[in-house]
């Protein structure tokens, strides 16, 4: 009494509000445990780990985030960074190249799935490998794949194996990216490099990294997602959530705008075009994202009265959703309008435009993917 539960597994303190943090476990099994003689208690990451190894996703405080890069720089490891390439900038991990040191980057594109097909997937690595370049980090090698369909998974093992040397591997990145789905393919994988990972016992299960070994005395280690507050993720409910998240290859729309036209994306965003000569803007979103164009003039009105109506999501019930905020850009050469988590504008150079986005979300201009 007055001790707070541990989980058994990992130490972590159980709690039953907050499926994505640590020491998660349901009511209904906290119950029945603690109905048992021995009163064992996993979390549920712990549980499905030992009975299904199975990864589940789980994030990682402010505080814990330090420690992590810490321990990252201590380390003598192939550090595979993994983001989510429909939102590159939402996947960044602050200050991570400072942490580093000497250790080898192997950037891993992933949700390559999403990207429209007559995109060239060489033109995409370099775009990724100048971003990262700008971001302070020189990878070593770019890898583009899909964890959900399990595309070139065994080309990054086989980079994995290449690259790592005399070395551990860790897995890093921020939360949604997809890391956790990656790491359970990876599991599950049992052709190209066979005996990357050699048992599915995972023995030094922590809570802050689960060691896979490898086929020497090395490990591969999946640190945990590292939350980003800026997502459009924490503003809107399951069911729309789903909506502006796509699933499918993004088929992009072309709108020829003149100046003093606006685009609403459903009611979660809006662009704006200010001023320039009449051209055309190419939209990357979830394909039955409702995209409604209007008269600039009338979209401040227009959106009072459509919100949670014709521009959906947000549900007309999300009470809580924030307000549009803008941000105006001038373009000096051919970019990309960023809606972090939603999608992106392609706009071309010498415009004015303004990208509206909830308070909290980045709107953003960068150098032109496609
Ligand atoms: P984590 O937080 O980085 O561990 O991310 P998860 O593995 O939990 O995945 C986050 C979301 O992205 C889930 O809805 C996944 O289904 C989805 N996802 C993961 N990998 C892919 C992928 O390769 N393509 C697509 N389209 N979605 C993916």
């Amino acid at each position: 009494d007055g001790e707070p539960l541990r989980c058994i597994g990992c130490g972590a303190v159980l709690q039953t509000t907050d499926k994505t943090a640590p020491g998660y476990t349901p009511q209904s099994a906290l119950d029945k445990s603690l109905a048992t003689e021995t009163q064992d208690v996993y979390c549920q990451r712990c549980f499905r780990l030992r009975h299904y190894n199975e990864i589940v996703p789980v994030g990682l405080t402010d505080d814990d985030f330090l420690q992590l890069l810490t321990q990252i720089q201590d380390a003598n490891a192939l550090i595979v960074y993994v983001v989510d390439i429909f939102d590159f900038n939402g996947s960044l991990i602050p200050g991570l190249h400072r942490f580093v040191g000497e250790n080898p980057v192997l950037l891993v594109g992933n949700k390559e799935d999403l990207m429209p097909s007559s995109l060239k997937r060489s033109k995409l690595q370099d775009w990724l490998r100048q971003r990262a370049n700008e971001a302070g980090l020189r990878p070593i090698d770019v890898t583009l794949l899909s964890a959900k369909t399990n595309q070139s998974v065994d080309d990054l093992l086989q980079k994995i194996d290449k690259y790592r040397g005399d070395r551990d591997v860790y897995v890093v990145g921020v939360t949604n990216v997809g890391k956790s789905t990656l790491i359970n393919q990876i599991i599950r994988q049992n052709t190209g490099v066979k005996d990357l990972i050699t048992t599915s016992r995972f023995p030094g299960t922590t809570l802050d990294k689960i060691e896979l070994p490898l086929d020497d005395d090395h490990v591969l280690v999946d640190t945990p997602g590292i939350i980003q507050n800026q997502q459009m993720a924490h503003f809107l409910t399951g069911k729309d959530l789903k909506i502006v998240t796509p699933q499918k290859p993004i088929k992009p729309k072309v709108y020829q705008l003149n100046d003093q036209q606006t685009l609403f994306l459903g009611g979660v965003g809006r662009f704006d075009y200010n001023q320039g000569p009449k051209t055309g803007f190419t939209a990357y979103f979830e394909n039955n994202l409702y995209l409604h164009r209007t008269k600039l003039a009338n979209a401040d009105d227009f959106y009072a009265r459509q919100r949670g109506d014709l521009l959906t999501p947000p549900a007309a019930d999300n009470t809580d959703f924030p307000p549009l905020v803008a941000h105006q850009f001038k373009t000096t050469a051919k970019s990309d309008l960023v809606f972090e988590g939603l999608g992106w504008i392609t706009v071309p150079a010498g415009v004015n435009v303004t990208g509206w986005a909830p308070e909290g979300v980045g709107v953003l201009l960068r150098r032109a993917m496609i």
